[in-house]
């Protein structure tokens, strides 16, 4: 499928900087294994750091990935100054 929409896909709000960051500890610090959906902004459990395109427990879209993948791909909206 040719994707031909130029526009970047859309990012939930709620998913920001310091919200990746802190899922990305909590992993490393237990056996948490949070991802994230980049549609509704709802954490999902069991998912693999480098999981993309997930189906959301929540939504049922395609759209949650590992928090390490959404911290090394930018897929987060920046903290407010
Ligand atoms: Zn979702």
């Amino acid at each position: 499928m040719v994707n031909t929409d130029d526009r970047p896909p859309r990012i939930h709000r709620s998913v920001t900087e310091d919200r990746v960051h802190a899922l990305c500890m909590r992993r490393l610090h237990s056996l948490d294994n949070p991802g994230i959906c980049l549609g509704c902004g709802v954490e999902n459990d069991g998912v693999e750091p480098d999981a993309r395109a997930y189906q959301c427990e929540h939504c049922g879209k395609p759209r949650v990935w590992g928090c390490d993948e959404v911290l090394i791909a930018g897929l987060y909206h920046p903290n407010k100054k």
